[in-house]
């Protein structure tokens, strides 16, 4: 990766205004991959296991031990090129020298500069294409843990080193400079989450450590061309995390320009309780690396067939996801992206394709799964759909058994019977109905001279009177007939 991207000095911007700039943003997002074992020997890859147990000779480093290519790592980096369009190709590993604890090697085994997966594109659901510029396979280093002091290296009395992560598969995918907000970057890192969740490529767990996201920030005067001085983030751990940092960054960009100060390439750290940066180190170049070829390995030259093979057998994708779920259901484009950014179009698909009603399928999503669908799953969605759709539940008693089943997965057939709601008898509810109208002549009146806005009125004292159980669609029609006779 030789430097394209020299520090260029701004000029003195004294006079502009933040409105003045705009920011680029260019990511890394380290994905590691869900195999069942490390990338270069067979200790388990797993998540949350005692200190020091899934450890084996070649991970620590241990002289002598030598690197087996795990087969699967490669074939799920081949599906995650597949998905963004890159060409898949022949490929070396390199040498990353740096010394430091939670690399036992002295070397971290990656790419450089032959990767797997060259060039591509992710669209975002606004449609903007954001470009790839490659995705690489490497390993992982392990995990430090400083004691002391508030967990900072400074302060630390002493530190407690992890190997369980060391040489865990990681997949770097980096974008081109071409992202233009942090709302983007945000969309971006959620569309490229789907998509590795999609392919079965990784389990997308930014809360794991399984995603973790390099921002790398300049700023710019709007219709220049050139990019501006870069600092890279690291340590932006949720997606709240990265519209954050880009907020802190950007604004630190514009004061030092319009001060006249020179922004130095560097790494930054971005602190969470804080919500600013602070630097870590300047901006270590290629050459600090001494990267050369890794003589353990193997030059890898995927082939055509494998990855024809691999091509056929893909898990469809969220793109391809969402083109269905519009074709069954006749959705709105809004109303689909709406579903997507809360994460909930594969449950409404599938709902769809077991069966169920596709507009009163969205129309329930769309007003009850705001904060996504919890425990609730495709069969339960099911049920509650047509519950509705035959009347057994009103509007209001269909949002209490879903708010249950979303939180706990309970059968919502059951959720229904044990809060006593069963759809009320028309006969019962046209008794009451007549009670309503007799308790309240006046509103009576003005409801049958035509006043409109009374409907609610009605509908909610017997909502009231049945403790939500009668329904109100049911209630209104009653309503109307009676006025009208
Ligand atoms: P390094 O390992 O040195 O960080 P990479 O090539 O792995 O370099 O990644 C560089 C990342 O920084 C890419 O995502 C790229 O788009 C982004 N980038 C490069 N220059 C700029 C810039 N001036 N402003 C914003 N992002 C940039
Ligand atoms: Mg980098």
């Amino acid at each position: 990766m030789p430097e394209k991207d020299l520090p260029h000095n701004h000029s003195k911007h004294e006079s502009s205004k933040d409105d003045d700039f705009e920011v680029v943003i260019g990511l890394e997002v380290h994905a590691e991959l869900a195999t069942k074992t490390k990338l270069f020997s067979d200790s388990a890859n797993h998540f949350g296991d005692e200190p020091n147990t899934n450890i084996d000779p070649v991970c620590l480093g241990l002289p002598g031990s030598l690197p087996v290519l795990n087969k699967r790592a490669v074939e799920l980096s081949i599906r995650v090129g597949i998905a963004l369009g890159s060409t898949i190709s022949p490929c070396t590993f390199a040498r990353k020298n740096y010394f430091y604890p939670d690399m036992p090697k002295n070397f971290q085994t990656s790419q450089y500069d032959q990767p797997l997966n060259v060039g591509g594109s992710l669209t975002l659901a606004s449609g903007k294409k954001i470009g790839i510029t490659r995705a690489h396979l490497e390993e992982d280093t392990g995990k430090i843990t400083h004691i002391g002091g508030g967990g900072r290296i400074h302060d630390a009395k002493y530190c407690l080193i992890d190997y369980n992560r060391a040489g865990v598969p990681l997949l770097e995918i980096v974008s081109e400079p071409e992202i233009s907000s942090g709302e983007e970057a945000r969309e971006y890192v959620k569309e490229l989450r789907a998509i590795l969740v999609a392919v079965e490529a990784s389990d997308g767990k930014m809360e794991e450590g399984s995603l973790r996201v390099d921002t790398n920030i300049s700023v710019r005067k709007k219709g220049e061309v050139e990019l501006g001085v870069r600092t890279e983030i690291k340590n932006v751990n949720s997606l709240r995390s990265l519209l954050r940092a880009v907020e802190f960054e950007t604004k630190r960009h514009i004061s030092a320009i319009q001060a006249g100060e020179e922004l130095r390439q560097e790494t930054r750290h971005f602190n969470e309780d804080t919500g600013e940066t602070h630097p870590l180190r300047s901006k270590e170049d290629d050459m600090d690396y001494r990267y050369f070829p890794e003589p353990d390995l193997v030059p890898l030259d995927p082939d055509e067939k494998w990855v024809e093979e691999i091509r056929e057998q893909m898990p469809a994708l969220p793109t391809e996801k969402r083109v269905r779920l519009k074709e069954a259901s006749g959705a709105d484009d809004s109303v689909i992206a709406l579903l997507v950014s809360r994460g909930v179009d594969d449950l409404v698909d599938a709902t769809i394709q077991a069966g169920a009603d596709a507009a009163q399928t969205i129309k329930l999503a769309e007003q009850n799964l705001s904060d996504g669908a919890g425990k609730l799953e495709a069969d339960a969605f099911l049920k509650v759909v047509n519950m509705l759709q035959a009347g057994e539940l009103s509007a209001t008693q269909v949002k209490a058994v879903l708010t249950e089943v979303i939180e706990n997965g309970v059968d919502p057939k059951q959720v229904a019977e044990s809060m006593g709601f069963e759809a009320m008898d028309e006969g019962e509810l046209e008794g009451l109905v007549e009670q309503v109208i007799s308790q309240n002549p006046d509103e009576w009146e003005r409801y049958k001279g035509g006043d409109q806005k009374l409907v609610g009125f009605f509908v909610g004292q017997m909502m009231k009177l049945t403790q939500g159980k009668a329904d109100g669609k049911v209630v209104t029609a009653m309503l109307s007939k009676k006025a009208a006779n």
